[in-house]
């Protein structure tokens, strides 16, 4: 392929709306290009790169012995009421009618669409297990589209469903799409590690994240470098020791005017976060429970959410706040709410704590010297772990200590029991032909962030350095003579050879300075760039080097074994 025939624009100035480097990049490369917030179109060189990626994981899905069909993206509002998810989505999914009033959502995933589809043909044990996948536009209605193709409003997927006889069936459908996975990111060059994660909206006991380890990343992850636990904030667990708390004088009342926050009482009393009990009135299902954690902690939502086992958490109202503890919310604490029976909850850390200071549920007052066993009435079996893992916590598998980093999630692994199946009555005859639910699994892959996320983690100051597998060209050929025939006719026999060999090449043959062909060879990040000119040709002939060695690495090569010779440095 030659450059002057491909639709190129590469761009010197970074995007302004563009945080991360991935997302400058994606621009400044002619990879993607803008055409309103959360919308990107590929431009050619991007979609090449798309398709590569797309190419790996059919391939993958199809080794595991899954089979690709695609379903469409607009879907019937009837499938989602019946899964009870047109309204639990929310403002998430893009909704839409026809002209006869018909409502339809833009699918942001398919479970509804492919459960129904499946009970349609499937009737017998004998067909199972299934596993089906696509690979098609997603929709998401994103409140603040960020980050280029990571928070985008239409994005491509892959996404697959397993459909299995039993629960212990279903085991070896998700290790096949685990292990395939594993196989995909590798092939596309990507360090990515499988991540324990709720299970969220989805519904289902159990998922890992696929995460790309990168500064830039929106994902926080516990990873415990003793045995490898990875964790994403939501769900990472903690081993925490007892606190044991000496025994303390009765509590006192102590004036805190003007202090609202912890940060603001440690300042205006001179103690450390960590003395404070941090206390906070949520509505789990409608109804007011106080969650107490330590003050330098942040309260985990989700697993209080799963502790209550509510259907509906969010932080109470100011006026459900004043009712359960008779104080605003800055002065809100365990003892003796204004609710007598409020159900209190704490974390773990917090058991046999003693010493401690807690708002005194009374405007501007706080108390010192609280023991939670003696001046509360939280239960024994209202403790547990409801805070924020963070670097430092202790590991729940090995007792080492973790560290927290950050990911770019770019697949996920989902088992998800029956929510869907019992939803559609998705029904098999066993052998004694008796009828049961089928057990489900899905699997989803962001094909176009894979894209991003190769990028966020191979690049340097210079550009894109792409592994060979997934990158738009191989090798660049910068002709620096174009307008000299025996030149061109080097590199163009060259061009020859290498897609004769089934090594795809772009010749650079514009009429541009030699400068500028390499910074836009460095900025796509081609892996391999090649030098056709007559100064090298005379010194022997063409140049060659990997973009991630530096021009030391540069050399010459006699035209004859150029083909080799790229073909050693691509396999490096
Ligand atoms: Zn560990």
């Amino acid at each position: 392929m030659k450059w002057t025939k491909m639709m190129i624009q590469t761009l010197r100035d970074d995007p302004q709306d563009a945080e991360i480097d991935s997302h400058k990049l994606l621009v400044r490369a002619s990879l993607v290009k803008k055409i309103s917030g959360g919308l990107y179109t590929f431009l050619p060189l991007g979609m090449r790169s798309l398709r590569k990626v797309a190419a790996i994981i059919r391939e993958e899905m199809d080794r595991a012995g899954a089979q690709e069909l695609v379903m469409p993206i607009l879907q019937p509002a009837e499938l989602w009421q019946q899964s009870g998810r047109w309204e639990a989505m929310g403002p998430n999914m893009f909704k839409l009618k026809d002209r006869a009033e018909k409502p339809y959502a833009l699918g942001p995933t398919a479970e509804e669409e492919v459960t129904d589809v499946v009970k349609s043909i499937v009737s017998s044990y004998r067909q199972l297990p299934i596993t089906v996948y696509q690979i098609q536009w997603k929709f998401r209605d994103e409140i603040r589209p960020r980050f280029g193709l990571m928070r985008s409003k239409e994005f491509l997927m892959k996404d697959a469903y397993s459909f299995d006889v039993s629960l212990d069936a279903a085991d070896a459908s998700y290790q096949a799409m685990y292990d395939a996975y594993k196989r995909i990111f590798a092939r596309c060059g990507l360090k990515a590690y499988p991540v324990e994660a709720d299970t969220g909206d989805i519904g289902g006991k159990f998922s890992h994240e696929f995460h790309v380890l990168a500064e830039a990343g929106e994902d926080g992850i516990a990873f415990c470098p003793g045995c490898g636990y990875a964790a994403n904030l939501e769900k990472a667990e903690r081993k925490v020791a007892a606190a044991a708390g000496e025994p303390c004088p009765a509590y006192e009342e102590v004036h805190t005017p003007n202090a609202k926050t912890i940060e603001q009482v440690s300042a205006f009393m001179g103690v450390p976060g960590s003395a404070f009990v941090k206390s906070l009135v949520y509505a789990a299902d409608g109804k007011p429970v106080m969650v107490c954690v330590p003050g330098d902690r942040d309260v985990n939502e989700v697993k209080l959410k799963h502790f209550l086992n509510a259907k509906t958490l969010e932080l109470a109202d100011y006026e459900m706040v004043l009712k359960a503890s008779g104080a605003n919310a800055g002065s809100v604490g365990p003892v003796k709410p204004a609710q007598a029976d409020l159900r209190i909850v704490a974390d773990q850390a917090l058991k046999g704590a003693t010493g401690r200071i807690v708002g005194a549920n009374k405007d501007d007052y706080h108390l010192k010297n609280v023991d939670l066993a003696r001046d509360t009435a939280i239960a024994d079996g209202d403790y547990a772990d409801l805070v924020i893992a963070q670097a430092g916590d202790v590991c729940p598998r090995c007792g080492k200590t973790m560290e927290l980093k950050r990911g770019i999630e770019v697949g996920h692994v989902f088992k998800l029991g029956t929510k869907y199946t019992d939803a559609f009555k998705a029904v098999y005859k066993n052998d004694q032909l008796q009828e049961n639910v089928m057990v489900m699994g899905c699997y989803g892959i962001g094909v176009s962030r894979t894209v991003q996320a190769v990028i966020e983690q191979s690049h340097d100051k210079d550009g894109i350095i792409w592994p060979a597998s997934v990158a738009p060209f191989q090798v660049v050929i910068d002709l620096l003579d174009p307008t000299d025939k025996a030149v061109a006719k080097v590199a163009f026999d060259l061009e020859a050879q290498l897609e004769a060999a089934g090594i795809d090449v772009l010749v650079d043959d514009r009429a541009d300075r030699p400068g500028v062909k390499f910074k836009d060879a460095d900025l796509i990040g081609f892996p391999v760039r090649v030098v056709v000119g007559a100064k090298g040709l005379a010194n022997g002939g063409v140049e060659v080097k990997r973009r991630d060695q530096d021009k030391s690495r540069m050399k010459i090569v006699p035209t004859a074994d150029a083909v080799a010779a790229i073909r050693e440095l691509l396999a490096q």
